[in-house]
């Protein structure tokens, strides 16, 4: 059974992260998980919804929230992202 890695941007190291399916990932720091099945296409949402931003504060308040939110949510539940269907 194949499971898709986690496809994410972290706004501390600036960088695009791949989390391999069902392990702890190994950066705690403020990333966004993007349902996507390549990293390409990670940085293609990104880009849509955070724009040129690399860091965290080059971000709008209302934006850190919610990364700092979803962050918090996923290290809370420590789920998989729901498979995309195939
Ligand atoms: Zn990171």
């Amino acid at each position: 059974m194949s499971v898709s890695p986690v496809y994410a941007w972290c706004f501390d190291h600036g960088r695009a992260h791949t989390f391999p399916a069902d392990t702890k990932p190994w950066c705690t720091a403020a990333w966004v998980p993007f349902r996507v099945s390549t990293e390409e296409d990670a940085l293609e949402a990104k880009q849509a919804a955070y724009g040129d931003a690399r860091f965290l504060h080059q971000l709008p308040g209302d934006k850190q929230l919610e990364i700092i939110e979803i962050q918090e949510s996923w290290a809370r539940h420590l789920q998989p992202p729901a498979a995309p269907a195939q």
